[in-house]
């Protein structure tokens, strides 16, 4: 067999560089994925399955799906987006920043609301970094300094599995050279996650209180005054953890959905960036979010230098304005103000609320994935693509920022399109029409 190194998984916000994956001597095919987590390995296997569709797919008035040309599709869609007032383009999470940047051009042209998969996620991040800033560090600076490190609600034992190997908890770095015994690990997480169980303290606060335990660190690290007890912690726990942080030479603190979806919402990533920043009076720390998706964090990027913010685009005037609350996905299809959705890397049909689902299914649609998924499923055309990081590289931003070039392994199966290629096609069709009306 033939082996590729550096290989650079397309999965999770980790995008760790260090796959090995075995090609059978044509090169054709992958025979295994070593060094990967079990989801990393899975992506790379999936992408050889036998019943893999290969072509675009048209949804028929009965509900059977016929194949179609990419030119097809690509027209299709083209006439869907320049014929809607109002069209929602979503997804943009799982693909490379060029693809994004294709996207970016499509939905300047046809006048489309541009949303991320930050909107259901660390949207309310993005927010609070607006609002106050963020003390952030790479992932290496990480691995090799950060001697106390916190996981408030998130959990990487399943979401990022190789993250806490390769960065936060286990590695041997230049002044972390006892690996876990360099560092003391603290999990703030109302639920015993796996995580959890292996942290050295787990501060198991009531559910939604995270707002509250916060502000208590903050005046635990000055020395203030507690009340007896806090978000269910007591003060002395409370007083031991911000000693804790205070005494390490680095603090990082990740977190995760359970901060930037319980109540607060933005206001809990403003105060864990204070704490942060209250730290930095004492040590070094910085602080940063367990983005999901593997180019979410470029999609931000992506189109923060294209249009000034990162997600909840609303270019219906021919200029950019933001407004999470008005302009974001779910907000803009519960209050029926779209009449076409088109979703790329993602998958809102699996992870949207039913109201909102429901609406996409009514609408004029399009899915671009690589997968029959639940969105592909109510869409009105499905276009599958080749794996961005599997079968055309392609730049991501890892989530702390730093963008990675992914590896091409395999060819594609005969005739399949790269996504960016797909939206070349289409943004070329709208230039046609719209040059024609
Ligand atoms: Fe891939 Fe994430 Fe697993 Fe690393 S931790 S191998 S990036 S899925």
């Amino acid at each position: 067999a033939k082996i590729v190194t550096d290989v650079v998984c397309p999965f999770c916000g980790t995008l760790c560089d260090d796959l090995e994956v075995a090609l059978s001597d044509d090169g054709k095919e992958i025979l295994e994925v070593y060094n990967a987590c079990a989801i990393g390995a899975t992506k790379f296997l999936h992408s050889q399955a036998s019943d893999r569709l290969t072509r675009p797919q048209k949804k028929q008035e009965d509900g059977s799906w016929k194949e179609v040309t990419y030119d097809e599709a690509a027209d299709y869609t083209a006439k869907m987006l320049v014929d809607a007032k109002k069209p929602l383009m979503y997804g943009w999470s799982s693909t490379s920043c060029s693809a994004q940047g294709v996207g970016a051009e499509i939905g300047e042209e046809v006048g489309a609301c541009m949303d991320n998969t930050a909107t259901v996620c660390h949207g309310s991040t993005l927010i609070a970094v607006q609002d106050v800033g963020v003390p952030s560090a790479t992932l290496g600076e990480i691995a090799n300094r950060a001697d106390r490190v916190v996981f408030w609600g998130c959990n990487p034992a399943h979401a990022h599995p190789r993250h806490m190997s390769r960065y936060s908890i286990f590695p041997r770095g230049f002044f972390t050279g006892k690996g876990s015994k360099s560092r003391q690990m603290i999990v703030v997480d109302p639920r015993n996650t796996d995580t959890a169980k292996m942290a050295d303290v787990h501060l198991q606060l009531e559910q939604g209180h995270d707002y509250e335990l916060l502000s208590a660190i903050r005046v635990a690290i000055r020395g203030e005054k507690l009340p007896d007890v806090v978000a269910g912690i007591s003060k002395e726990q409370i007083y031991e953890v911000a000693d804790t942080l205070k005494s390490g030479r680095f603090a990082v603190i990740f977190f995760g959905m359970g901060v930037t979806h319980s109540l607060g919402k933005n206001h809990n990533i403003d105060i864990a960036i204070s704490v942060t920043r209250d730290l930095n009076d004492y040590t070094k720390a910085a602080i940063v979010p367990m983005r999901g998706h593997y180019n979410v964090t470029g999609s931000g990027q992506v189109w923060g230098w294209q249009f000034g913010f990162p997600f909840c685009l609303d270019l219906t005037r021919g200029f950019a304005r933001y407004n999470p609350g008005d302009s974001s996905s779910n907000d803009l299809l519960v209050r029926d103000e779209l009449d076409a959705v088109f979703v790329l890397g993602s998958d809102p049909g699996a992870h949207f609320p039913v109201r909102s689902v429901k609406k996409i299914a009514q609408l004029p649609s399009v899915c671009i994935d690589p997968h029959i998924t639940p969105t592909s499923a109510v869409s009105k055309m499905h276009v599958p693509v080749a794996f961005v990081g599997v079968e055309v590289g392609g730049c991501a931003y890892r989530m702390d920022n730093v963008p990675i070039e992914t590896k091409k392994v395999v060819e594609p199966p005969e005739g399949m399109l790269t996504d960016e290629e797909f939206l070349q096609l289409v943004l070329n069709r709208v230039r046609e029409l719209k040059g024609a009306a």
